[in-house]
């Protein structure tokens, strides 16, 4: 499933004075299969860009197709979208509200209506992909760790079955041992269910390392659009926007310019 925006502009409060562009004609495709990392500092527009790809914000001018159909169009339901494009919000924990994690997981294939079977099957998927075991089924949410709470919470996402995954800081919040198995259980799911993922995160550092491609937003704007490799060569750009790179790659150009042959970004440096 492709994401395509065009010439996107979305403005909050419009026409009242506390009018605010957050989108600001924005142009951008993603096509089935691609892991990408959305960067950007805080109030950069990630969030509301997001909520376009599966509908949830209208845009004030551009549009959003989505597999090639403009999704305000009507031709497609936007329900059907919605599940198709699976969103994790930040915190998402907070949205959990079930007795138990089984019950949390099966809400939203239940609202599908789905047959008891099918549901049960997605549920039992959907809690083992994302590294919980069996025994968390008839747990209470809130008795689990804030990493495990956070699984839980993509499982229910997992469930519906979408072709696309995006997550909003799926890390925000979580001490560093949490955010590297979060990110390494997404890394799984992106290789082995092969869908679409979209990492939103105010981190290079985070992101970097799993993800093919970056998309860099500054003020509403995409200002880098490439692999991480290229994207890092902007070291100073990215400083300005309030983003650090990984500091392996800080490090390496820090070399280079002084003169040394960095033949391999990880592992050999030698003298020129
Ligand atoms: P990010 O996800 O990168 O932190 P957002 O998309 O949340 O950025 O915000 C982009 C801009 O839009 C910011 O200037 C933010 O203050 C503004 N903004 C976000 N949500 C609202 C809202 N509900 N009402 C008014 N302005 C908003």
């Amino acid at each position: 499933m492709s994401i395509k925006i065009d010439n996107l502009t979305y403005i909050y409060s419009q026409n009242t004075p506390f009018e605010k562009k957050a989108i600001d004609n924005v142009s951008l495709e993603i096509e089935e299969g691609e892991f990408v990392g959305l960067i950007g500092h805080t109030g950069s527009g990630k969030s509301t860009l997001i909520q376009h790809f599966n509908g949830l914000l209208k845009p004030a001018s551009g549009n959003v197709y989505v597999n090639n159909i403009d999704i305000h169009s009507k031709e497609k339901p936007l329900r059907e979208i919605r599940q198709k494009v699976g969103l994790v919000f930040q915190y998402p924990e907070h949205q959990l509200f079930e007795m138990s994690v089984y019950k949390d997981v099966a809400f939203g294939p239940t609202n599908m209506g789905l047959e008891k079977e099918e549901i049960d099957k997605r549920v039992k998927e959907a809690i083992s992909i994302v590294g919980l075991g069996e025994e968390t089924y008839e747990k209470s949410p809130f008795e689990l760790s804030g990493g495990q709470k956070r699984r839980v919470a993509i499982a229910g996402v997992l469930a519906m079955k979408p072709d696309v995954l995006i997550l909003d800081e799926p890390t925000a919040g979580l001490d560093p041992r949490g955010r590297d198995e979060i990110l390494d259980e997404i890394s799984k799911l992106h290789e082995e269910l092969g869908i679409t993922v979209i990492l939103v995160s105010h981190s290079m550092e985070d992101v970097g390392k799993y993800v093919e491609r970056i998309i860099v937003m500054d003020e509403g704007k995409v200002r880098y659009d490439d692999i991480p490799k290229k994207v890092f060569n902007h070291i100073e750009e990215l400083e300005s926007m309030g983003l650090g790179v990984p500091q392996v790659t800080y490090l390496m150009q820090e070399l280079k310019k002084k003169g040394f042959l960095v033949t391999n970004e990880v592992t050999t440096i030698q003298e020129a």
